[in-house]
């Protein structure tokens, strides 16, 4: 049982939560309308579906895994054929390498469904931010999500080397995390380390928010970055932060 944190911005933080099924259903109350005007803007690669369908396409598969009763859409010799020419990811999934957490198989999905970028505290880097930018620009993806996940590693390292070492000279990895660290740290909350990994989420979903390669596309609505965080017992992918 995860521990509930008690101090004011975690508290904030908590109540953004949203169940799978809330956030779906707000987003195609709100997010539909746009999609469509996003869809005809010139020179831009019109994105297969839309946020809201996106993100229900990523329930409904986490929900098939949950239940262990995963479908295997898309693994099959006609499908390889179908992605010869190209592909239209529907979402884009920053994770971490671990390999308790593989997004393919999590979300259910089988080839070309998911755009996946992976390193071990699934935080922006200069790379992973390109690399997301082409399949948002180039290929049409409308979701972004920021997976965390329980027990992470590279979190329990940066809570371990951010408070001891000047951020400067600590490895990539646990530099990128040392905010979050820090904001967990400041609040006092009981359990550091899951409050870590929740604000390292929201931390990157910020990150790509303010990136300049994604504000139109996050101002018309064609775009949505959403942050996640994986149970590995239950299997369930709750969202953490809307991204709005
Ligand atoms: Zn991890």
């Amino acid at each position: 049982m995860r521990t509930i944190c008690t101090i004011g911005s975690i508290r904030t933080m908590r109540a953004m939560r949203l169940t799978f099924a809330a956030m779906v259903a707000a987003l195609w109350i709100f997010g539909t309308a746009q999609f469509s005007a996003v869809a005809a803007a010139a020179g831009a690669v019109a994105p297969a579906m839309s946020p809201a369908q996106a993100l229900a396409q990523l329930t409904a598969g986490n929900q098939r895994y949950q239940h262990d009763a995963n479908s295997h859409p898309h693994l099959h010799a006609r499908r390889r054929s179908e992605l010869v020419g190209g592909q239209a990811p529907f979402a884009v999934i920053l994770s971490c390498s671990d390999s308790r957490v593989p997004p393919e198989l999590i979300f259910d999905q089988g080839l070309g469904g998911l755009f996946v970028v992976r390193l071990a505290g699934n935080t922006v880097t200069r790379a992973g931010l390109e690399s997301i930018d082409y399949a948002v620009d180039h290929l049409g993806t409308s979701l972004i999500m920021v997976l965390g996940h329980d027990s992470c590693g590279a979190v329990k390292g940066a809570l371990a080397e951010c408070v001891s070492k000047p951020t400067a000279g600590l490895p990539e990895i646990f530099a990128n995390i040392c905010p979050a660290v820090g904001q967990a740290t400041k609040a006092g909350v009981a359990n550091l380390e899951s409050s870590a990994i929740e604000l390292n989420v929201i931390d990157q979903v910020r990150i790509l928010e303010r990136s300049p390669l994604f504000k139109k596309r996050l101002a018309d609505g064609s775009l949505k970055i959403v942050g996640g965080r994986y149970d590995l017992e239950s299997g369930k992918v709750e969202i953490i932060n809307s991204g709005d």
